[in-house]
């Protein structure tokens, strides 16, 4: 990561990376065992990102956004009079990197470690560290509850890879905005038996017979008006390289099903791997939301009293 880049996320994640030593408090099963309540919110390990955030916003309104970390988690302590959790420290520096910079939209290396975050693992500033289906699921899931924009480009190829990692070749909600990066559309022109990328930013033209290269600017990436009156360009045949397809169909199948029905339904066949792969990520993201639910059911009477 460059030095840039490593400085824009430590305005989120900055000095707070958990000691590799488990704190014995957290060893003890017990705070894990306990539900959520209003008392344990910053010091339970389980507590989702969106229940923290809504907890800050709601006492400190928008002042904690420049807080530095030492100061935010000072005050947390001070006012709710608790002990905060390592991993809630990850998610509550994650929530507020969402809030203030848009990073997590547009830098693979912000999205990476943010996902990461949200999912309560510590964030390897020096290291690649791709998030598994589950994670990424439940991470763009719980990111686009705190905030939701549309990620660029970069951030759709960045998703597409680690599908294409899992051998997944079908991205539903909330990452269908990779999907054509995981399917590589190709377009073959049956005039000049050119092949090339349909990938955005693609007009559906063949860019040698649309004539994109004839202009007096070759490289204004446009077609040349005269070409295109004669009709040029246009005959051309449109595949993928990986086809979603099959994929999405037997995802939708599988999905209505559970228990026994579900895994004797599976076959050993790609489409089923895949779907179950997706079943299974999505599944977590599902998990969390309701857990964030319970949560927040457990914490309503708090969250709704006046502020103190
Ligand atoms: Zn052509």
């Amino acid at each position: 990561m460059s030095k840039r880049l490593e400085d824009k996320f430590y305005e989120g994640l900055r000095g707070e990376i958990p000691e590799p030593v488990v704190k014995e408090a957290e060893v003890s099963p017990a705070p894990v065992a306990k539900p959520l309540s209003s008392r344990s919110l910053f010091s339970h390990p389980d507590t989702h990102p969106v229940a923290l955030d809504l907890a800050l916003l709601k006492h400190f309104q928008l002042d904690w956004f420049p807080w530095l970390p030492e100061t935010l988690f000072y005050e947390i302590e001070q006012t709710f009079k608790t002990s905060i959790a390592e991993t809630n420290k990850l998610k509550i520096m994650a929530v507020k990197t969402l809030h203030v910079i848009d990073a997590f939209w547009e830098e693979w290396e912000i999205f990476e470690k943010t996902v990461q975050a949200l999912n309560g693992v510590p964030p390897l500033i020096t290291t690649m560290q791709p998030p598994d289906l589950p994670f990424l699921f439940a991470g763009v899931d719980m990111a686009n509850a705190i905030r939701k924009e549309d990620c660029n480009d970069e951030i759709a190829r960045y998703c597409a890879a680690i599908f294409l990692h899992e051998e997944v070749y079908y991205a539903p909600e909330p990452l269908a905005f990779c999907q054509p990066y995981i399917s590589q559309p190709t377009y073959c022109c049956k005039d000049c038996d050119k092949c090339g990328s349909a990938l955005p930013p693609f007009d559906g033209l063949c860019t040698s017979c649309a004539g994109y290269y004839t202009d007096d600017k070759p490289f204004n990436l446009k077609p040349d008006p005269e070409a295109l009156k004669l009709g040029r360009g246009r005959n051309i045949t449109l595949s993928q390289k990986y086809d979603s397809g099959p994929v999405k169909t037997r995802f939708e199948e599988l999905n209505k099903l559970s228990g026994n029905h579900l895994v004797s339904a599976i076959r050993e066949v790609p489409e089923d791997i895949q779907a179950a792969k997706l079943i299974t990520a999505t599944d977590f993201q599902n998990y969390r939301a309701q857990q964030l639910k319970d949560q927040l059911s457990a914490l309503r009477g708090w969250l709704e009293m006046p502020h103190a």
